[in-house]
């Protein structure tokens, strides 16, 4: 027989200088809390990672340090023989007012090898595949663009291809005309490499000369429009100049991008939830003041040029209320929950490892049947109706996010995470 548990954590925020201040982020919305009108809400990072751990709310004791405790009862067997104390996974809200770094992350060996030559600037050994899904309008650019597009971009900006440098662009422009891939990737990684490379004092001249003629131009199409709006946050940055290189993709609520490892790509705007291995392993090397790593970086990426489709998933429709996003990696898939309107109680999906449950509208209250957690409206206990930002209208919008091992078991352990903190795990399911 099984019985359950219900766990409430207490997670982190991360107040980063780009996130949304006060009220206007979803973060700040989701804790409940009176948010500081001055004060950035980046992420809630819900998981075991030790930048930002979380808690269980009624012991205050690290979530971590109860899996060691509770070992294979807390998260499964499969999931403590391969993972030990740390979940598999890191679950994150993201509300972004300004553009994040140009960045990438690496492979695991690749990972394993920069921490192991620069522990203080790469201290994770992990790799950190990402999905992340919109819960509004979101815009990211990410991997890069076909060749033509690119090609097209150097004859239409000049100052573009000034930076780059003639002899780089006409080598780009001969390996298209050749139609050899290969060849098209090295040409690309050579621009690349040139662009990031190049003298501050150029990069600003260049970028100046661009903003004005753009802002000059009567008809601005949106990448125009764009290049003008993160220049003003970053005027000497090279990565501005990065929007012609990658692909610049527009998210609607429930589009998704899957982020692989080595592919290029910056969050522009919007709210996201975010699923990625348990990793904080980034390597960063334009629109940021953080560390850089421009040579490592350029080393590193795939210069594989493809489309926006290339990177956009939508989710596969599971049932009337289910639509599932499960990238092909080992630690993470996500369901999404939604219901216009909730039914009095719904059955969540057996999973054989540990799962967290994420509320961001409505409410929720888990309950001590296996596998369920009750949706209702106006009779809830006072600690769950705060954690829904609209309980006043009818959408009710959960996330799950759980280990992709073994996903589809009749052995069920959950440790979820509804609204702003509930949780709750199941323990002692039959083996
Ligand atoms: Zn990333």
């Amino acid at each position: 027989m099984t019985c359950c548990n219900s766990y409430s954590l207490s997670c982190h925020i991360q107040h980063y200088g780009w996130g949304k201040k006060g009220k206007e982020s979803k973060v700040a919305k989701l804790m409940g809390t009176k948010a500081d009108p001055n004060k950035p809400y980046a992420e809630l990072w819900v998981g075991t990672h030790k930048k930002g751990p979380s808690f269980l709310r009624e012991t205050n004791i690290l979530l971590s340090e109860y899996i060691d405790k509770e070992k294979e009862a807390a998260v499964g067997r499969h999931c403590y023989a391969r993972f030990a104390s740390e979940l598999p996974f890191l679950f994150k809200v993201l509300s972004i007012r300004k553009t994040l770094s140009i960045q990438a992350h690496p492979d695991k060996l690749l990972a394993r090898a920069l921490h192991q030559k620069d522990p203080a600037n790469y201290p994770d050994k992990n790799h950190k595949p990402e999905l992340a899904i919109a819960l509004e309008d979101f815009e990211a650019l990410c991997g890069f663009r076909k060749v033509d597009a690119i090609l097209h971009f150097f004859s239409q900006y000049k100052e573009f291809a000034r930076v780059v440098g003639e002899s780089f662009v006409e080598s780009l422009i001969r390996s298209y005309e050749k139609s050899d891939k290969d060849l098209q990737r090295k040409c690309l990684k050579e621009c690349f490499t040139q662009l990031m490379n190049a003298d501050e004092v150029v990069i600003k001249q260049s970028l100046a000369e661009l903003v004005s003629a753009l802002r000059a131009k009567g008809l601005r199409n949106s990448l125009e429009d764009l290049i003008i709006r993160i220049y003003k946050d970053f005027s000497s940055d090279p990565g501005v100049f990065c929007i012609l290189f990658m692909n610049y993709i527009k998210l609607k609520p429930g589009d998704a991008l899957f982020v692989r490892p080595n592919t290029p790509h910056a969050y522009l705007s919007g709210d996201c939830v975010e699923a990625m291995a348990c990793s904080d392993n980034v390597v960063r090397a334009g629109l940021t003041g953080k560390f850089k790593d421009v040579s490592t970086l350029c080393d590193m990426l795939d210069y594989s040029s493809e489309g926006v489709d290339e990177f956009v998933v939508s989710g596969r429709s599971h049932t009337a209320n289910i639509i599932k996003y499960a990238p092909p990696v080992e630690e993470f898939a996500v369901d999404r929950i939604q219901f216009v309107d909730p039914p009095q109680a719904f059955q969540l999906e057996p999973y054989a490892g540990p799962s967290i449950l994420l509320c961001i509208e409505g409410c929720a209250l888990t309950n001590l049947e296996p596998g369920g957690f009750v949706v209702k409206r106006g009779c809830l206990p006072r600690d769950v109706m705060k954690c829904g930002p609209s309980h006043f209208n009818r959408n009710y919008s959960f996330y799950t996010v759980q280990c992709h091992l073994h996903p589809c078991t009749k052995r069920t352990r959950l440790c979820g995470l509804s609204g702003v903190l509930r949780a709750w795990q199941r323990r002692g399911a039959g083996k």
